[in-house]
Order: structure tokens, then sequence, then C-alpha cells
């Protein structure tokens, strides 16, 4: 099981590589890989493991995260109910995916972003497209597949496919106004 000690952190170099394709089918290393990603991701957002293990929660993560150089990245977004209780679960295990179409319209979260490879928290809203449609295979689902996000996962689907480039979340906010609200931006709560 993968763990925090696991993930490298944006004081390594490696974190700004640029991943690289990776080819199909999927060889069982790579498949087990994206498995085991997408199960932390499980576990960082149940009380019990994530506690257990000390994890901390996200909603998704890339391999150059682990220090692996490829394009592949698990996402894990719950939906709760107004009791907080879950009720609608996003996974994806993707291998090359890319945008293949987007919105001029921004959106952006208002808690700003976070990140497992950012200890500390970088204050400051973060740009991106408020929908996107994401073109890549999918290693759950074992298919093509082609996502139209908006929202909260359109944003998670972005962070994620930056790290495939070394970008990481703070290179986008504005350094000198970070908390400048962005304009005509969709705000996500
Ligand atoms: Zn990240």
């Amino acid at each position: 099981m993968l763990l925090m000690k696991d993930i490298i952190n944006d004081q390594n170099k490696l974190i700004r590589t640029i991943s690289k394709e990776v080819s199909l089918p999927l060889s069982k290393e790579d498949h087990d890989l994206l498995m085991e990603m997408h199960e932390f991701l499980v576990a960082s957002q149940d009380e019990e493991l994530s506690e257990k293990y000390n994890l901390r929660p996200a909603v998704g993560i890339a391999a150059i995260q682990l220090g692996i150089p490829k394009r592949m990245c698990a996402i894990h977004v719950l939906d709760y109910d107004e009791n907080g209780e879950p009720t609608k679960s996003t996974d994806y295990a993707l291998v090359n995916p890319k945008i293949v179409s987007y919105t001029q319209k921004q959106s952006y979260l208002k808690t700003g972003e976070a990140c497992l490879s950012v200890d500390e928290d970088v204050k400051g809203y973060v740009p991106r497209h408020a929908k996107v449609t994401i073109e890549g295979y999918d290693a759950l689902t074992d298919q093509n597949v082609s996502i139209v996000a908006r929202g909260f996962l359109a944003i998670c689907l972005q962070h994620e496919l930056d790290h495939f480039d070394g970008v990481l979340y703070y290179d986008h906010i504005n350094k000198d106004y970070p908390l400048v609200p962005i304009e005509n931006a969709m705000v996500i709560e």
C-alpha cells in the first residue's frame, strides 16, 4: 500500500519532470501502480484508514508524485448529501489523458487548491477552465473514455494533468493579487 512517505514533495526537482506517454496495452507493472494510486485515494478519504495510516485526504494523484514520470493519474471524488454522507463516487485511473476541448470561461475553487506534494498550502485562487473534455484510457473500466467535466471534477483533472508537465497549482496563482477574485470566473464552493 502506498503511504505518505512514498510521495515526493516540491522540494524534489523530479516533481518538475515532463512525464512520458505510457504504452498501451498497459503492462502489469503500470496497471498495478495505477490501481495502487487509486486505492491510496480511497483510503485517504476513509476516516478509519486515513487515521490508521496517517494519510492526507486527496482526490487525485499523478504518477510523478511517486517519482515515476509516466502520464498516469487516479481520481476519486465523492459527492456528499446535506448530512455529510457520500452519495456518489467518481473514479478514474487514467493513462495518457489529454484535454481535447475546453471553455474560455474560467472557474476556481473558493478555498484554493492543495496538493499532496505541497506540504504547506499556498493561498490564492487558481484559474482553471470551467469545462473540459478529456480523452484517455481508463484502467478501472478497461476502456477509452471521453470525460466531459465541469465544476470540481474539471478542476481536479486539470490539476492532475498539470503534474504531467511538471506544473504545480501555485504556478497559476497571481503573485501580486493571489486573493483578488478572478473576473468572469465561476466560483466553486
Ligand atoms: Zn497535486
